[in-house]
């Protein structure tokens, strides 16, 4: 049956109480998929409009942390930054505080990987059984409940990670121990970086050189430098329909996000004494963009920063 809302109204054969912190561009898409499939919903964000949106769908508001920890199966984080879940989980009155043993703590923000460890740690010992399961897909996986889930966590807890989170997605991935869902996380979002820039590069210098960028992007989708960022998310204007450059760069996945990914990204290589020259570079050009104000315009644009760089 379809509610009001559209929400797919599943049978409560899973009556399993969840408690969902962040309810964003991602979280609140993931929340409804979530909702739909039984799961009964408490919800909590910093942001009030957001949480009467939540109520409308059917959602119990919780005044604070502590009240959407409390005697949840599974706590869900979707939040901004490695600062704010560290808070949320382990901070006085935070999830840690209140959840009850054996419940599932699952953090499917883009955070630190040695962060993820080490709260994975604190958690098991007060018997709570935390993932770091991130994702790819973006806000129309998030929507759609196609995402796909990189799993960090116990081998013994994989199986009930995974029933949970295929309420949101379509892909569940076991990674291996905590804090290696983040690190299949950022690892994918750096060679992501750096690939929208070597596409812009070559589509920026072929239509210079005279030839159309759609003919060149057809022949390079065939050819040896065919990839995502190129064949379904191209960032010349005018190739495909419904991709953000073809709408002013306005959706999508924003400028300070991947800046925030990399910025992981090279502090997670300082750790192992990594010296990665192309993602420092990708975080400059990333970082310029943001300092022109555009960082909450899709990634892709920087395919227009490159475009109008001169030689000197
Ligand atoms: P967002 O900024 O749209 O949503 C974050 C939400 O968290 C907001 O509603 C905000 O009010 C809330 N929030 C902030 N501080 C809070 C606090 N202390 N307690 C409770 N709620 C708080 O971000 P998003 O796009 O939904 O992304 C969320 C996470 O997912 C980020 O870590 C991001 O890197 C990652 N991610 C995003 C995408 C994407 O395409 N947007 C894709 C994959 C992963």
């Amino acid at each position: 049956m379809i509610t009001r809302f559209g929400l797919r109204n599943f049978s409560s054969a899973t009556s399993k109480k969840v408690g969902f912190m962040g309810l964003g561009n991602m979280g609140f898409s993931m929340m409804r998929n979530c909702m739909s499939h039984g799961y009964e919903i408490t919800a909590y964000d910093v942001d009030d409009k957001i949480l009467e949106k939540a109520e409308e769908l059917g959602a119990k508001i919780a005044p604070d942390v502590k009240a959407a920890a409390t005697d949840q199966d599974f706590c869900l984080t979707m939040l901004p930054n490695t600062d704010i879940v560290e808070q949320t989980r382990m901070g006085s009155n935070g999830i840690f505080e209140n959840a009850r043993e054996g419940a599932y703590i699952i953090d499917s923000s883009t955070i630190s990987p040695s962060a993820s460890r080490k709260m994975a740690e604190e958690g098991a010992k007060l018997g709570f059984k935390v993932a770091d399961a991130p994702v790819s897909g973006g806000v129309t996986g998030a929507e759609a409940g196609t995402l796909t889930f990189m799993v960090g966590c116990k081998k013994d807890h994989f199986d009930g990670v995974k029933d949970f989170l295929m309420s949101m997605g379509s892909n569940v991935f076991h990674c291996g121990a905590p804090g290696t869902g983040q690190t299949s996380k950022i690892c994918n979002n750096l060679m992501l970086a750096i690939q929208m820039m070597a596409v812009s590069e070559g589509l920026a210098l072929g239509e210079k050189l005279g030839i159309d960028p759609a003919v060149l992007s057809k022949i390079c989708s065939t050819s040896t430098s065919s990839c995502w960022t190129l064949n379904t998310y191209n960032p010349r204007p005018g190739i495909l329909e419904g991709v953000p450059s073809s709408n002013n760069y306005d959706g999508g996945f924003g400028v300070s996000l991947i800046k925030k990914d990399l910025s992981i990204v090279l502090d997670s290589a300082a750790e192992v004494n990594l010296d990665l020259q192309f993602g420092t570079k990708a975080i400059e050009f990333y970082h310029e963009l943001e300092r022109q104000g555009k960082g909450n315009k899709d990634f892709g644009i920087v395919y227009q920063y490159i475009n109008s760089l001169e030689k000197k």
